[in-house]
């Protein structure tokens, strides 16, 4: 097999001013807060301190969301759909125009490669903004009556696997339907969206319209069940999820939940197998495998498994794992100390059950969270590895004979926020795609993203939708 020498090919750092500690954003400005504790956030792909972030406590919690209900009666509420219009423009040119910066800065925070912050995050960020941007003017066409309504104020709390992504999925569509917002980052990976806040005022944003707050679980937990919310968006793990219902259940907040998943990625006989390869390996170890809608079990018909796995093998061995702003990189850092022993205990239970567990040779850097993209065969569809969301570089190989025990083998999970077909046969992609209890089922192709497409789910991955003219169905009363 060739192999191929690459020279490194960083992406500077430089371009990034990092500072010592940053404050909470609440009303146009930063603040030092009132808990008088603060958290680090560590570069994850060497383990060194970047920055110090407030824990926000109660009061800050309050005043933020003070500041965005003052903003809501006063200002947003107000202004009429086209002057909305023109922040969310401003806002996504600037994006646009501090696009590598925000790469650099969501890479270093995050892990991700920079390949990946740099082509995928960052620019689907900014169309977010200016797809909804387009939208706010327009809200009487959208299919929910001539005149309809914001809902208030919108308490948002966001996972640490897409930090910049999730924001915008969150904001834009808020702002757009003129509500406004308290954004919780997660405390591993507040950097870009304090950025964001910047960028706020760069816009020139009225105060208080978005309020980014940072901290830990219980920050959010405040957020979310604060007395003044109206609308409640989360993503995140299906526990917490689980708990947010709870807390809002009973009161008028409306609630989003964007939860796990444990997607089948269904590849057929008649598949184009160097295409499946590419889509498989996509599917599952872009970020890391750090994704919801991840492609964790791969389903493949048994007649064309051992010569599809040995492809795969070979493709997998050609994945380069190392320094997230190294352009060559594949496979950045596991975001966490946390996260990564997550990933070890499930491998570990994987091997444990009677899995068989493979890895191409693979070196990984002495400091930071590593973990060698894995896969697993001899699964069965109750080991622990093809039920539980891995949440990392992790792939669970199953096989099927039969289109129906495809199906019945891919519905077979709590979950249901994605799912991948591969066939030819554009009638067959129908039938199946027709009988998967999924949110997104992409057909020969895995991962694609569009602001103008809704993503959500079914069963435990939650429900409501983002994106597209569904998601502005979550931002408004009628
Ligand atoms: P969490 O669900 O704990 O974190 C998501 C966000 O919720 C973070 O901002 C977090 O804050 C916040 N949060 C935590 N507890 C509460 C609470 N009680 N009320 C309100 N907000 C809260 O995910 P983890 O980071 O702990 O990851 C655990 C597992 O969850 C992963 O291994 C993965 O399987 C899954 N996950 C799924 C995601 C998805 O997109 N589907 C995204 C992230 C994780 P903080 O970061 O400070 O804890």
């Amino acid at each position: 097999m060739p192999t191929f020498e690459y020279a490194p090919a960083p992406e500077s750092p430089s371009i990034v001013d990092i500072r010592s500690s940053y404050g909470l954003f609440i009303n146009g400005e930063f603040t030092d807060g009132t808990s008088g504790q603060t958290r680090k956030t560590v570069n994850p792909a060497s383990e060194e301190v970047l920055a110090e972030v407030v824990e926000a406590g109660e009061a800050d919690v309050d005043a933020a969301v003070a500041s965005a209900r003052h903003a809501y009666e006063r200002v947003w509420n107000g202004i009429g759909g086209s002057d909305r219009a023109k922040y969310l423009y401003r806002i996504a040119r600037i994006i646009q125009e501090r696009a590598r910066e925000l790469a650099v800065l969501e890479s270093i925070d995050n892990g991700k490669p920079i390949r990946e912050s740099r082509d995928v995050d960052v620019p689907l960020v900014a169309a977010h903004f200016f797809y909804y941007a387009g939208w706010a003017d327009k809200l009487g066409h959208a299919g929910f009556g001539p005149d309809p309504r914001p809902i208030g104020v919108a308490a948002q709390v966001i996972p640490w696997n897409f930090p910049l992504l999730m924001l915008a999925w969150k904001i834009a569509p808020a702002l757009a339907c003129g509500n406004t917002v308290v954004l919780k980052p997660a405390e591993t990976t507040p950097l870009t969206a304090l950025a964001f806040a910047e960028i706020c005022r760069q816009a020139d944003l009225p105060p208080g319209v978005v309020n980014i707050i940072t901290g830990g679980g219980e920050t959010g937990r405040l957020l979310v069940e604060h007395a003044d919310v109206d609308k409640v968006a989360f993503t995140g793990s299906t526990e917490v999820g689980r708990a947010i219902a709870k807390a809002v259940a009973g009161s008028t907040k409306r609630v989003t939940l964007e939860l796990g998943g444990k997607a089948a990625n269904i590849v057929f006989d008649d598949a184009a197998l160097d295409e499946a390869v590419e889509g498989i390996v996509n599917g599952i170890f872009f970020n890391q495998g750090h994704v919801c809608c991840a492609g964790s079990r791969l389903l493949v018909q048994e007649s064309i498994a051992p010569h599809l796995l040995d492809r795969l093998k070979r493709r997998m061995a050609l994945l380069r794992v190392g320094d997230p702003l190294d352009k060559n990189t594949d496979i950045g850092a596991i975001n966490s100390a946390a996260q990564l022993q997550r990933i070890r205990e499930l491998s570990a239970a994987g091997e444990a059950e009677g899995a068989d567990r493979w890895s191409p040779p693979c070196e990984l850097p002495a400091r930071g969270y590593w973990f060698a993209p894995t896969l697993f065969t001899g699964v069965s569809q109750a080991h622990r590895i093809a039920r539980e969301e891995i949440f990392g570089p992790v792939l669970s190989v199953l096989t099927f004979r039969t289109p129906a025990e495809a199906v019945e083998k891919a519905n077979n999970t709590p979950y249901g926020l994605s799912a991948g077909v591969w066939t030819e046969k554009g009638s067959r992609i129908l039938a199946i795609a027709d009988q998967l209890r999924a949110g997104v089922v992409w057909a020969n192709t895995f991962n694609k993203f569009d602001p103008s497409s809704p993503f959500g789910g079914y069963k435990e991955s939650g429900y409501g939708r983002e994106g597209g003219r569904h998601g502005l169905e979550a931002y408004l009363a009628h």
